[in-house]
């Protein structure tokens, strides 16, 4: 049986950052994951490292977008019938923490991390040999209506003051930028500090290789096999029960699954998404993501080909798959942008691991000794892994944390 200094469950981005940072101070960690790092959540994203976006996404409070999506006509939304009443609460709180207000308080606790997230990961590529997949293009948000424009109003102005760089264009402008794209748009915003990856899933890969090469080990195993046993944490790998005093679970949408049985409830919501990736038509082609932000949706460049991500779906966790957004968007992407044919046979499904009040659940589990919690990082995921990496081993290794702590507790929901 061996022993580590700490164990990491879940080698999503978050996690696989935390066990790089925690290695890189001189700790003996054990990742565990029952499949390969990023191969989950982390693999099919939009790939936008967002630190210069202000405002968490909201629930909709427009009557008319609640009815849309309620008749399964919004093509940003969809949600299983079946599963409404379970999810119900959340969404509740979700919708009370997607006020103005709420909105705006949620982006000043989230701008230490955001601030910082791009450094963070550029710091991690160096050593990885990863910067090959960071464009730093910044990314570009459409506008059909001057109404959707002018609402931007409030994110732009608290922008301003955080210092976040956002440039108004109108569609010659944007087209100058991006000219495959068709002018069914009449407004756009760059946001020039925004960058993007051509590959979350090497990124991923790269860090955890890094990580292997500084003297961690990388194991599968299933996290629910957690347990205590003489007074430390052990979990069963496939090479034999690993031991340690610190474990951090950072399992993304799952964790849950460990945590419900040691009685600790957190109230995580599911936003599943799906990717397509398309072979552009001709020569036609993107420098930066692109989000059309009424229809709700992106695409973004990747190595794969165009990849369109969609909004969210609220649905149970391990639902089987209902891409039913690709038939309500594919017209006005394909309006937006020459996209060719789907180059792989089906969707891929994802799942955000969500809060209500939009903020990441850091730091120590309220009751447990020796457990930390690393998940819950919503839209926002792949920015905020290094800079949640760095965070936690601030934190578990006692050395001055760069950014308070207190605004991610686990404790502020119960
Ligand atoms: C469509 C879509 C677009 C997105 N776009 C962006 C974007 O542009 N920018 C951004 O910053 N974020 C984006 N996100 C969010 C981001 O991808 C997630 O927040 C992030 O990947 C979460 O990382 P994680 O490490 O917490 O979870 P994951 O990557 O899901 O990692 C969790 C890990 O836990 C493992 N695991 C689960 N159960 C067990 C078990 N029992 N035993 C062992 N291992 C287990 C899984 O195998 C997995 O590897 C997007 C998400 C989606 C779905």
């Amino acid at each position: 049986m061996a022993r580590v200094d700490a164990i990491v469950l879940g080698a999503g981005i978050v996690g696989t950052s935390v066990a790089l940072h925690l290695a890189k101070r001189g700790m003996s960690v054990a990742l565990v994951d029952k499949r390969g790092p990023g191969e989950e959540t982390s693999y099919g994203n939009t790939g936008v490292i967002v630190g210069a976006s202000v405002f968490p996404t909201a629930f909709p409070r427009s009557l008319k977008k609640i009815v849309q999506v309620a008749l399964k006509r919004a093509p940003e939304a969809n949600y299983h019938w079946g599963d409404l009443l379970k999810i119900a609460p959340w969404l509740i709180s979700y919708y009370g923490f997607s006020t103005p207000e709420k909105l705006k308080e949620s982006a000043v606790k989230l701008r230490p991390l955001m601030g910082r997230a791009l450094a963070e990961h550029k710091l991690l590529m160096e050593e990885s040999g990863a910067l090959k997949y960071l464009r730093e293009t910044g990314w570009m948000t459409i506008y059909r209506s001057d109404k959707a424009f002018e609402a931007m109003k409030p994110q732009l102005e608290f922008g301003a003051e955080v210092g976040v760089a956002a440039k108004p264009l109108d569609t010659g402008g944007a087209l100058a930028l991006e000219p495959s794209l068709a002018p069914v748009f009449r407004h756009a915003l760059h946001w020039p500090d925004v960058a993007s990856l051509s590959n979350p899933l090497k990124v991923t890969r790269a860090y955890a290789a890094r990580f292997s090469a500084l003297g961690g080990v990388l194991v599968h195993g299933d996290a629910r096999s957690l347990h205590r046993s003489d007074g430390r944490w052990r979990v069963g790998t496939e090479n034999g029960p690993v031991d340690s005093g610190e474990v951090v679970v950072a399992l993304g949408p799952w964790a849950p699954d460990v945590l419900a049985p040691l009685g600790i409830k957190v109230p995580l919501g599911i936003k599943r998404g799906y990717h397509r990736h398309f072979d552009p038509k001709g020569n036609a082609s993107l420098s930066r993501p692109v989000v059309d932000t009424e229809i709700g949706y992106a695409l973004t460049p990747m190595e794969q080909g165009i990849r369109l991500t969609t909004g969210a779906e609220f649905a149970a966790r391990d639902a089987a798959p209902t891409p039913v957004q690709f038939d309500r968007l594919l017209p006005h992407a394909k309006a937006l942008f020459p996209l060719g044919e789907p180059n792989e046979a089906e969707p891929w499904l994802g799942r955000r691991p969500n809060t209500p009040d939009s903020l990441p659940i850091l730091g120590r589990a309220p009751g447990q000794d020796g457990l930390w919690l690393a998940f819950g990082h919503g839209h926002w995921g792949l920015t905020l892994g290094p800079v949640t990496g760095r965070l936690i081993a601030e934190m578990m290794t006692g050395a001055t944390s760069f950014a308070d702590p207190g605004p991610y507790r686990a404790e502020r929901f119960m």
